[in-house]
């Protein structure tokens, strides 16, 4: 029997491909629903998603369900979003990002004359290169030659470089550029440590689009969980894996609560470094020793709401101040009629400072951002359903430390991510946000089908 620990996405993905190939597979499941950190959350009557889960990879998660077996189209009804996002400083200054490129430019021509040519001129090269690299996306790690093709070479420097500095070249307003540049202050970290493929994120929103799942992006692993049921996977709920007991290169038992189960193998979906260095016995002191020292990605806090929104409210409006983590403000209803009056505010916290902080320190930042007046504006009748501190996820979530994973900084990512297959032992398999460098849910079901091919190939 192959055990999956955790049907987060990349465990759902993992377990139906697992049952595809023949495998006699059992999914062991901390909490009582599938979907992880993309799960459902249920609220005053309203079945609400963890966070805003803008999907900005449809051809992702198209080709995880074209592995799968299925049409992503079948099970899931993807919004697009025209205006995607907005970004807001104190001082009353915006820049509003649109799936049209020309209505993004003229926007930022009236703002910063001589914007949109470079504006345009940054996301055609984006694009190419974006082209280049995407199949990277859904294969394992690339071996140093597969990127030695002429036409991918011209991608090398790119990835070298972190993504402030691409965003510099474009000789766009710093202002601009920290909008461009949002999704990585989302994830606490500064423009100058990110990972280039960020600077892909405008390309993508131009050409593919960004969406949403109508009825909220836990939709998806719900639609993976009744898949997976199709194809023979058993699940068990409830059921927290707490030792994965290792002979030599082979890992042979899992233990669950008093139960000492016999596995051919396992798929890890709980959190990566967890996996290495708290769940598998023995580990290895020394991997042990360096993923310790990996830097990782705090949850944020998080504030569930509803509440009456005026019509010009956007879908995502952002507040950037300086010297201050940014803040995301959601209001869901004017895209998606599904989620009537769904509000959600959400600050990402440093996972250093979070640590430091506790609960308490957490709670009072959590307080101060709902106390702060920009995002009232337009907004009548709230009502705060729930909160979340970055120690409530990790609890909720079973997460390592807190933490969403190792964060994707531009020297991680060219150090590489975790493997699918650890050298620890040879049956023992990642699938997850920590085997691939990012950490949107097609990326974790992408992981979760190339574990299942390192398994069946090596088979
Ligand atoms: C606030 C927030 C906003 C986000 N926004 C977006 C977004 O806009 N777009 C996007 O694409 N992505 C977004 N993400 C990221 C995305 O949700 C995650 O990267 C993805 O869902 C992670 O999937 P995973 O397979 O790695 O595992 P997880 O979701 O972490 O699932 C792992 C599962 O394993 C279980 N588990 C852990 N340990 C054990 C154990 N010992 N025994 C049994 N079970 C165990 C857990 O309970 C969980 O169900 C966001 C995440 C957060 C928190």
């Amino acid at each position: 029997m192959y055990a999956v620990i955790g049907a987060g996405m990349g465990g759902l993905a993992s377990a139906i491909q697992l049952a595809r190939s023949g495998r006699e597979v059992t999914v062991f499941e901390a909490t009582a629903q599938p979907g992880g950190l993309a799960g459902r959350v249920d609220l005053g009557g309203h079945a609400m998603d963890g966070g805003p889960y803008i999907l900005l990879d449809r051809p992702g998660l198209e080709w995880s369900f074209e592995q799968l077996g299925e049409t992503l189209a079948d099970h899931i009804d993807l919004i697009p979003l025209d205006e995607t996002w907005r970004v807001c400083w104190p001082n009353g200054q915006e820049v509003r990002v649109y799936r049209s490129l020309e209505q993004t430019a003229q926007e930022l021509e009236y703002a910063y004359p001589g914007a949109a040519k470079r504006y345009i001129r940054y996301v055609e090269q984006m694009t190419k290169t974006y082209q280049r690299l995407a199949p990277f996306q859904r294969s394992r790690p690339p071996k140093p030659w597969q990127l030695l093709r002429p036409s991918r070479v011209a991608a090398v420097p790119f990835l070298l470089r972190p993504l402030g500095h691409h965003l510099a070249a474009t000789g766009l307003a710093e202002k601009v550029q920290h909008a461009l540049g949002i999704w990585t202050h989302i994830a606490s970290q500064p423009l100058a440590k990110a990972p280039a493929p960020l600077a892909f994120v405008p390309a993508i929103v131009h050409s593919v689009g960004a969406f949403v799942a109508r009825g909220g992006v836990h939709t998806i692993p719900e639609a993976l969980h009744r898949i997976a049921e199709k194809a023979g996977v058993q699940f068990r709920f409830n059921t927290r894996v707490t030792r994965i007991d290792r002979s030599g290169d082979r890992v042979t038992h899992i233990v669950a609560g008093d139960e000492h189960i016999a596995v051919d193998g396992v798929v890890s979906n709980a959190p990566g470094i967890g996996t290495l260095t708290e769940l598998v016995q023995p580990p290895d002191p020394a991997l042990s020793r360096e993923l310790k020292e990996l830097p990782l990605q705090s949850p944020g806090v998080a504030v569930y709401m509803t509440g009456d929104a005026e019509p010009q409210v956007p879908f995502l409006r952002f507040m950037l101040r300086p010297d201050e983590p940014c803040r995301l403000f959601i209001r869901f209803d004017g895209v998606d009629e599904t989620r009537p009056r769904q509000l959600r505010l959400l600050c990402p916290t440093d996972h250093t400072w979070a640590e430091a902080a506790g609960p308490e320190g957490q709670t009072q930042y959590l307080n101060t951002v709902i106390n702060e007046s920009w995002w009232r504006a337009g907004i009548d009748n709230v009502e705060t359903l729930g909160t979340r501190i970055p120690v409530e996820w990790g609890r909720r979530h079973h997460l390592y430390r807190d933490s969403m994973n190792p964060v994707m900084t531009a020297k991680y990512m060219r150090r590489g991510r975790l493997p699918h297959s650890p050298s620890i032992a040879t049956n023992l398999h990642l699938a997850g946000s920590a085997t691939h460098p990012g950490q949107w849910v097609s990326f974790a079901a992408i992981s979760g089908i190339l574990a299942a091919a390192a398994i069946t190939e090596d088979a």
